[in-house]
């Protein structure tokens, strides 16, 4: 189901249907909310779903934590006022990894979703419920959020397109700030054009987030473009991690499919890519610290019974936050800690920098680096793995968010029956080339 398909048709009812009926297997949804859109906008009659960490104005937040259970939002996300505008319309909020903190959807206060594809198997996180709504056919799109891979990876796990487009690009007011340098607002869909409609509609410089840019060039124009006069990179470290043998092949048949349309790809040494989970790991804990000290029970949500000011801080956070949560809360907290900041924290910030410099350079040379989306499969439900397994399965996506580039996971065939994504990361602020190549190849 495509947006274009839908225009002038009226299907917010039946969306409501389907959802109640399908869902209790899958758990994407977490709340139906009807918000009907602007009644002349082109888009009206439309349905979409949103992340439930994006605010929507007298309607629940929860970040799928217990610490925001009954959280009601005070105002509107931008974004979803310029949804509402065109009218299109909301019909619910979406399950996720608590606080946009995981992989696999299971870090939820409220329980994982499984993988449209084998509910045996997680839809990957942290916008999982995003993925898997848009991929049981739901919604034509749904909003997610994307810090460090948490819309492409569960788009590629889900069978769909997931885009996170440059930093600035769309306003993250009204967005629950994990790692604010990281965070931007992704979108996943069934169709590039759709993705590409969607973030145009979304997009542009606001007052109230700072970091937003001005993007003149219409992103949905003439998407078609000459694959010959694309140069695409591979990272060799994709030739040198430990990928699955079917991801591998499917890769392998990704690049063999642009070669014969016409694309150069070659593959580059990047050795700084080596560092970017640990990079990623000290920066994103250390920011979510800081954006999570204000969930002390006083100003937002639960708030414990104790007695006693610090005794009640402390116990609400105990029972009110997870186990990730409050993982990456000590990590950061650490990490900021003066007797380690600069060992740590403000060392990671260098390498970044470092990081993103190569990234530009390259991206001087070439369109697009191509790596595949995840290095695995989605695990198994329960599969319980280290931490730091969890974390290494980043490895791809992490890139963009540091360096501040869009980037893309589009659905390439199936392995081992489970869907395969390749992912195209692109120049910066310049989401309309990637969005092309990308269509072109879809
Ligand atoms: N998996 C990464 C993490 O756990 C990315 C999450 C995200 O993009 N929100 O931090």
């Amino acid at each position: 189901m495509t947006i274009e398909e839908l225009i002038g048709k009226n299907v917010i009812e039946e969306s409501i249907k389907r959802i109640i009926e399908k869902d209790k297997t899958l758990n994407s949804v977490l709340r139906i909310e009807k918000i009907e859109g602007n009644k002349n906008g082109k888009y009206f009659g439309i349905p979409f779903l949103v992340k439930d960490n994006i605010l929507v104005k007298g309607t629940k937040t929860t970040n799928a934590s217990k610490i925001l259970e009954n959280y009601i939002s005070p105002y509107t996300a931008t974004a979803v006022e310029k949804l509402l505008q065109a009218g299109f319309s909301l019909v619910g909020k979406t399950n996720m990894d608590e606080f946009a903190m995981g992989n696999t959807n299971e870090n939820s206060y409220f329980g994982p979703v499984r993988n449209p594809y084998d509910i045996n198997r997680v839809s990957g996180g942290s916008s999982g419920g995003s993925a898997a709504a848009v991929s049981a056919g739901y919604v034509p799109f749904a909003l997610g959020t994307d810090t460090g891979g948490s819309v492409r990876q569960p788009a590629a796990f889900c069978g769909v397109v997931g885009f996170k487009p440059s930093y600035g690009m769309i306003s993250r007011y009204g967005v629950t700030s994990f790692a604010s340098s990281l965070d931007q607002i992704g979108v996943l869909a069934n169709s590039v054009k759709d993705v590409a409609l969607v973030v145009e509609t979304m997009k542009g410089k606001d007052d109230k987030d700072s970091t937003t840019l001005n993007h003149t060039t219409d992103l949905t124009d003439n998407l078609e473009i000459d694959l010959s006069k694309i140069k695409i990179c591979i990272p060799k470290i994709v030739y040198d991690t430990e990928l699955d043998a079917s991801i591998r092949n499917s890769f392998y048949e990704a690049v063999n499919f642009l070669k014969q349309r016409g694309a150069k790809i070659e593959i580059i040494d990047i050795p700084e890519l080596e560092y970017v989970v640990a990079v990623y790991y000290i920066i994103a804990p250390s920011e979510a610290s800081s954006n999570l000290a204000k969930f002390d029970g006083v100003r937002y949500g639960l708030r414990s019974p104790s007695v006693g000011l610090s005794e009640m801080y402390r116990t609400t956070r105990e029972i009110g936050l997870g186990i990730e949560v409050k993982r990456r809360i000590i990590m950061g907290t650490f990490n900021l800690s003066s007797d380690y900041y600069d060992k740590y924290y403000s060392k990671a910030l260098k390498v970044r920098n470092v990081i993103s410099r190569k990234l530009y350079d390259i991206l001087n040379e070439y369109n697009a680096i191509m790596t595949p989306t995840s290095p695995s499969i989605p695990p198994r439900l329960g599969e319980k793995l280290s931490p730091l397994e969890y974390y290494l399965m980043d490895i791809f996506t992490i890139p963009a968010n540091l360096a501040g580039l869009p980037a893309i996971s589009i659905p390439f065939g199936f392995t081992k029956g489970l869907p395969f994504g390749i992912q195209l990361t692109g120049r910066q602020m310049k989401d309309e080339e990637l969005l092309k190549i990308s269509y072109t190849i879809h």
